[in-house]
Order: C-alpha cells, then structure tokens, then sequence
C-alpha cells in the first residue's frame, strides 16, 4: 500500500466526523446499544466492534488500520506500552512446559520476561547467539514453541536471518516473534520475511516526540483475534483514546522524521569513525558488522541509533564525556525529536564496571531532529574535556 495514503487517509472516514480533517478523540469508556439483540451480539464477540474502551474504540480503530498496513499485516492491536504489546501474546500463545529460543540480549524487560516472570508458569527459555543459525537449530527441542528475535537489537546491533529462522521455524511448526522497534515499518518488514508476529515500541519512532508510551503488535487476523478476545481483554493493557491521538499526529511525520533522522545520523557517525578519541562505532551497517551483508540486504536503512567505545574507555573517562554534553540529553528511551545518550554503565555499580567487558564500555547515541553540526559541536567540545 502507498505510504502517503497510509499516513494520511487509510482508516479515516471523515464524513463519519462532520470532515474534520483531523480524527477525533473519543474519549469515552463505554458504547450504547438500541436493543438486546445487538448487544448480546457484541458482548458474544467484543472483536467486531465498539462495546467497551479495554478493547476496542474508533480512535483506536484508526490506527490499527494505519498501522496494519505499515507492516504488511492483516491486523494491528494496540497497547498501553511495548512490553506489553511483548508480554500479552507471550502469555497468551505459551502454555506451562512449552520452551522458547530467544536472541542474546534483547531489550532489558524482555529479558525479564523470560527469565524472571515466565519461568512462574513452568515457561523455560535458551538465549543463543542469533547471529548462528546452526546454535538456534541446535537449540530447537520438540517443546519449542517460540523463537524470539530482536533483529537488530539496540546496544549492539546483531542482527538475524530472518528469512532463514522463519523457514527453520515453518519446518517445525514453531511460531516466530520480532521486536522491530529499532526499524520500524519503513526500514524492514518481517512479516515479507515470513515472521509471524511483529511487536513494537510504538513510545519510539511512531510516537516520536517523547510524549506517549504505546506499543504495537501485527501478524494475521486469526491469532491477534485469539489474543484479544482472551489475554489482551483479561491483562487489559489497552491504550487510551487520547495516546492513540498523538500516536495518529505522530504517524503523520514519521517519514519525513526518518530521513532526516538517517542523513543527520550518517553525518555524525562519519565525524565519529574518523575521530582520534574513537575506538570503534557500532551499528548494523557499520563495516565492522559480520553481518553486513544480511544487514544491507533485510534492511532500508539504520535510523538514528548506533553506538560508541571510547578509545582505552575507563570509567572516569565515560563518566566526564557524558556529563559533559550540553545538548545530547543523558536519558532512556529513543525515538523522540531530542538526542540521547546513554552509557551502559549506568547501569552497572562503580564495582561491577569491568574494562573488558565489551558491552560494559558501550556509550549508546540516539541523534534525533537537531541538525548534524550542532550535535558534531556538542560531542567535539566533550571530547576536548577528556
Ligand atoms: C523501548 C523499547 C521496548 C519497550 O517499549 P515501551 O514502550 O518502553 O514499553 C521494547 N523493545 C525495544 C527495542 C525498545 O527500545
């Protein structure tokens, strides 16, 4: 489907609100029915339509329809964050005793996911290398029932094939899932790829302007409507009328965002890699990526979020750089129209810290709206203080 018709019409039946060009928000809990026979129709079978705003709402209704498109999906539902729109279908797909394969270091709360909350309903999970294939064949039992990729992730970029694990999957009858969210549908499209499941933290690129928490989920109708009508209705994450709003306005910059977000990153990791104080940049289409070809190949383009290693990175030396940038923001989350920074020892104790510990030394970067030589400015006068 054409992009601009996604993001400027798909789903917005105007004249059903007096042609208002921008949708309203319908901020209600609750829908009315004229007669019994309706409403027992809509209590049998919530997925059809409006009855109660846990599930679904027309302004909710809206963006599922654009964000269904965007990834090539037969359906979209919507959540009050992206851990949820993680956990509802983990929770609703497993069952006690089935295993999943997951990638190495996903983002943190899904880590907790798997080895903390899941393991309480008799769920066991193998984290792989998922840069191998032949490790996540290896790992396959006859109680897979899962395989969870992050592809790639954002700390360290490692990416999958995600064509090769769907066919490996396929062949078992294992379903697959994907946190696409450092992507996003304008850079890669795992369900093309035949992932059967695609979350996202919608709090990132398709909010964009640091001010709502939402997440995403895609795939076909047939299994979001499983989830909805059980797990999704019963852990009652939904988003409220008022977030999917801004998620809409959101949506209506989102290219325009992205590429100036990627041509802005692209300056600024140029300035980087030629720097004497760099030891080395990360991100999915660096030439130092073993999988640079995979990356190229899966993927449109990178965004705005990479990593650094500073060059003989001690801690006192991370800590000075980053508490001395001005206007790069030392904060979570990315996505936003502000540039981030985050360095991993942050979320390490001064003891804990480790100099060769490849992932303790990483400084995470998120280049948002500003332009390439003001940040290049910001980042030159930290690397002075060192
Ligand atoms: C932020 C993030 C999440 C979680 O999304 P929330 O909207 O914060 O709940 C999941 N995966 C990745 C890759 C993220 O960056």
């Amino acid at each position: 489907m054409n992009l601009s018709y996604i993001l400027n019409e798909l789903g917005e039946e105007r004249e059903n609100y007096f042609n208002a060009i921008a949708p309203p928000i319908i901020q209600t809990s609750n829908f009315k029915f004229n007669t019994v026979e309706h409403f027992r129709a809509a209590l049998a079978d919530e997925y059809q339509g409006n009855l109660y705003s846990r599930g679904f709402n027309p302004t909710i209704d809206i963006l599922r329809k654009k964000l269904a498109a965007l990834d090539g999906a037969e359906d979209a539902l919507v959540f009050s964050s992206g851990i949820a729109a993680i956990t509802v279908p983990i929770l609703a797909l497993l069952q006690s005793g089935d295993e999943v394969i997951c990638v190495e270091n996903p983002y943190s709360w899904t880590i907790k996911l798997f080895k903390n909350f899941l393991p309480k309903f008799g769920i066991t999970t193998t984290f792989i290398d998922g840069t191998d294939l032949n490790k996540l064949e290896a790992a396959v039992t006859n109680k897979t029932k899962l395989i969870y990729l992050e592809s790639p992730n954002t700390f360290s970029f490692d990416v999958q094939n995600l064509a090769a694990v769907s066919v490996i999957a396929k062949s078992r009858g294992i379903l697959t899932m994907i946190d696409n969210s450092y992507c996003s549908p304008l850079y890669q499209q795992p369900i093309a790829y035949g992932i059967d499941l695609v979350a996202q933290s919608a709090t990132k690129y398709l909010a964009g302007h640091s001010d709502v928490v939402a997440g995403v989920l895609t795939g076909k109708k047939e299994v979001l409507e499983k989830i909805f009508n059980n797990e999704y209705l019963n852990i009652g994450a939904a988003l409220a009328p008022q977030n999917a709003w801004l998620l809409l306005r959101g949506l209506r910059t989102l290219e325009i965002r992205l590429e100036k977000i990627s041509e802005t990153a692209d300056k600024v990791i140029n300035y980087l890699n030629h720097h004497p104080k760099i030891e080395r940049v990360l991100h999915p289409f660096s030439a130092t990526n073993k999988d640079l070809a995979l990356a190229k190949k899966q993927m449109k383009k990178c965004g705005g979020l990479f990593s650094i290693v500073l060059k003989n990175a001690q801690l006192e030396k991370i800590e000075t750089f980053c508490n001395s940038l001005k206007h790069i923001l030392m904060a979570v989350s990315w996505g936003g129209y502000e540039s981030l920074i985050i360095p991993a020892c942050a979320g390490l104790s001064t003891a804990e810290f480790d100099l060769n510990n490849k992932r303790h030394t990483l400084i995470r970067i998120y280049i948002g709206l500003e332009d390439a030589d003001y940040l290049i400015a910001d980042l030159e006068q930290a690397f002075d203080k060192l």
